[in-house]
């Protein structure tokens, strides 16, 4: 989950980090009312979640509140690198005296945090990654240890920085450390961390990305950060994720309902294998079973779906439990499409006998053979009714 710049600004700052005074505005008068308030002059910014934006004329800069305006009612409305501009930040500019770079992120390489710091940051930093890597300091961190002040200035070392900037900086290192760390973020990316013309450091960016498994364990943060962020799902998807289930709404014409991730994508796999096409995915691993009548109801909702494959494998989660769920709702709902089942693993005698006797329908022996009377089913609906296996 990507935040808004002002939300992962307010973090830092929350943290100790300074960054400059800012509001949000929706419209150019409230962009008029926040330089106003402000005073003097101010950055006009996209909050769009990409980076960029500065070099795709999403950061501009303004001198009166008219200014302001006008800016932002030119940046609202269109789109900045592919996303469109919603809300625009407002903050008193800053006399920037050196512009630095400063990430902590999750590295595959070492499993673990890496924190990396420039002297030259700013808009090129991409370029100085690719052709000066050694102007970026980089170091793989145990967790367990995370970034002490002493850890950063060690690091700091190289750097081309006087004695109170390098304690400074060292400083704004664990504090991102720490933020990156609380929100169970994935990347925690300043850039500039800017020094000012006083000599004060200032987080003038911030890109922040919380890990999605993360968003369970930050309910309010990440009420607060959603909201304010543009809806991509559709009409479905939203309905979804207010029930607490996963679904993806997608072209084709078989409707999916499968427990566990990595089966769920499995049996897509096998559907475009057999040149169908899956309508959705839709997972009820988990506890997600006794959801099993909202999620058979989703499913049924995409106008799309012409026949549904249920694809159960019980290992520590049992069959039965699951197929009980699937056949009251499929009880309850009463949908017309053909639905094929496959079921095997824990409980798979009793969960059978249930598709048996309460719905008269054959679960297949094979995955693939339960995949493929669905897709000649999705084909011709007519022809597939009541002759499941
Ligand atoms: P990005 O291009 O999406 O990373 O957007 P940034 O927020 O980093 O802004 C791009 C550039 O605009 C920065 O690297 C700064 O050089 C400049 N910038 C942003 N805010 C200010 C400010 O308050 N004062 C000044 N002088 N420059 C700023
Ligand atoms: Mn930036």
């Amino acid at each position: 989950m990507d935040f808004p710049e002002h939300h992962a600004k307010r973090l830092l700052a929350d943290a100790g980090l300074p960054v400059p005074r800012g509001g949000v505005a929706a419209d150019a008068d409230e962009a008029a009312d926040r330089a106003r308030e402000l005073g003097g002059a101010v950055a006009v910014k996209a909050q769009v979640p990409a980076g960029g934006r500065g070099k795709a004329g999403g950061v501009r800069f303004a001198d009166t509140p008219e200014q302001a305006a006008a800016l932002a009612a030119e940046l609202l409305g269109t789109s900045v690198a592919g996303f469109p501009v919603e809300r625009v930040l407002l903050e008193e500019c800053v006399d920037i005296r050196r512009e630095l770079y400063a990430a902590v992120l999750n590295d595959a390489a070492s499993r673990g945090p890496l924190v990396l710091f420039s002297t030259e940051g700013g808009i090129d930093i991409e370029e100085v990654h690719a052709t000066a890597p050694e102007q970026v300091l980089r170091r793989a961190l145990d967790i367990r240890q995370g970034l002490s002040e002493a850890a950063a200035r060690e690091l700091l070392e190289p750097a081309d920085l006087d004695a109170g900037e390098r304690r400074a900086v060292a400083a704004a290192l664990a504090t991102i450390y720490r933020v990156y760390r609380e929100v169970d973020a994935e990347l925690v990316e300043v850039n500039p961390l800017a020094i000012d013309v006083d000599g004060e450091l200032r987080a003038l960016d911030c890109k922040l990305s919380m890990d999605d498994g993360a968003r369970p364990r930050h309910p309010e943060l990440v009420e607060q950060v959603a909201s304010d962020l543009p809806d991509t799902g559709t009409e479905l998807e939203r309905r979804a994720r207010d029930l607490g289930l996963f679904y993806i709404e997608l072209d084709g014409d078989v409707g999916v309902l499968a427990n566990g991730a990595g089966l769920t994508m499995t049996t897509m796999d096998v559907i475009s294998h057999y040149d169908g096409a899956p309508a959705n995915f839709l997972e009820i691993g988990g506890d997600a079973y006794t959801k099993a009548t909202p999620a058979l109801r989703l499913a049924l909702s995409n106008p799309k779906v012409r026949s549904l494959v249920v694809n159960f494998c019980g290992a520590f989660a049992r069959t039965d439990v699951m197929t009980e769920g699937v056949v009251s709702a499929i009880e309850e709902l009463r949908p017309e499409l053909p639905i094929t089942f496959s079921i095997h693993g824990t409980g798979e005698d009793e969960a059978i006998a249930l598709v048996r006797e309460r719905l008269g329908l054959e679960p297949f022996d094979h995955m693939d053979d339960a995949v493929v009377a669905a897709i000649e089913a999705a084909r011709d609906p007519a022809a597939a009714r009541g002759s499941s296996g």
